[in-house]
């Protein structure tokens, strides 16, 4: 019924007792979940839980997110185009620019961002772009490197406006547990108007927990409170954002 399309099922706090999660998200209707490895040990871990988990389906993306490809992302980068040439992504990323935090330096997060918009070109996989304060050289550059209409902004939090921007260029936006939050009311106004058949929902697990289980791990069975909300304010049935948004994933990355 259920797909979650971001979540990190290789990070340390969810692989030692991945089991029950996989389990617990078997249990709410768990179809498939989009797993992002983010390094080479959390690729590693996404391969082996696919190869080893009978409950829930997995697919895997892989890049060094924008925060570590000063540290990473010339070693990482190689696996990745590996494991893309053997077919084991549906998807690179997450990919793109964070200016918020911005813990590698801005001139490297857009070198890599343009190394990943080449091999998701010749490999012909869509990009899962984590976009935060940087919005305008994230169009730039895709405009000038990319001009893919195969992408989607994992966890977005931006303006109507960016919103608008997303659409027009023929991307889709992915809602996660930030939805829920008491004070994300301009995000909600964002959701509730761009078309539920360019939406995804996702976790991001083990971050971002929706707001009855704040301060908890995430883990992809907590997608159904983000995706209430989203039924609510589209004014449908749980079962139409399930099956839209499943629908929408699956298109998308091809599985
Ligand atoms: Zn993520």
């Amino acid at each position: 019924m259920w797909i979650d399309s971001h979540a990190h099922l290789g990070d340390d706090a969810l692989f030692s007792h991945s089991q029950e999660i996989l389990q617990r998200a078997h249990l709410a209707q768990m179809d498939a979940i989009v797993n992002i490895c983010t390094d080479q040990k959390t690729l590693e871990r996404g391969i082996f839980l696919q190869k080893n988990n009978p409950q829930v389906p997995l697919v895997l993306a892989a890049a060094t997110t924008p925060h570590d490809v000063e540290k990473e992302g010339d070693a990482f980068f190689i696996e990745v185009a590996k494991a893309a040439a053997q077919k084991q992504l549906v998807a690179i990323g997450e990919t793109g620019l964070d200016y918020y935090y911005e813990h590698s330096p801005k001139e490297l997060q857009k070198k890599h961002l343009i190394q990943y918009f080449h091999l998701a070109k010749k490999e012909q996989l869509p990009v899962i772009f984590h976009c935060r304060d940087a919005f305008s050289d994230l169009f730039s550059l895709a405009d000038s490197e990319y001009q893919s209409p195969r992408a989607v902004l994992h966890c977005f939090t931006g303006t109507m406006a960016e919103a608008k921007q997303v659409l027009d260029r023929g991307w889709y936006l992915s809602l996660s547990g930030i939805l829920t939050f008491k004070k994300s009311d301009l995000l909600r106004e964002v959701a509730e108007y761009v078309p539920l058949d360019r939406l995804f929902v996702e976790t991001d697990a083990p971050y971002l927990a929706p707001q009855s289980k704040r301060g908890l791990c995430n883990e992809p069975a907590f997608v159904v409170e983000t995706a209430k909300v989203l039924a609510e304010l589209k004014k449908v049935s749980l079962e139409t954002v399930a099956k839209q948004t499943a629908e929408n994933a699956r298109s998308f990355f091809c599985f």
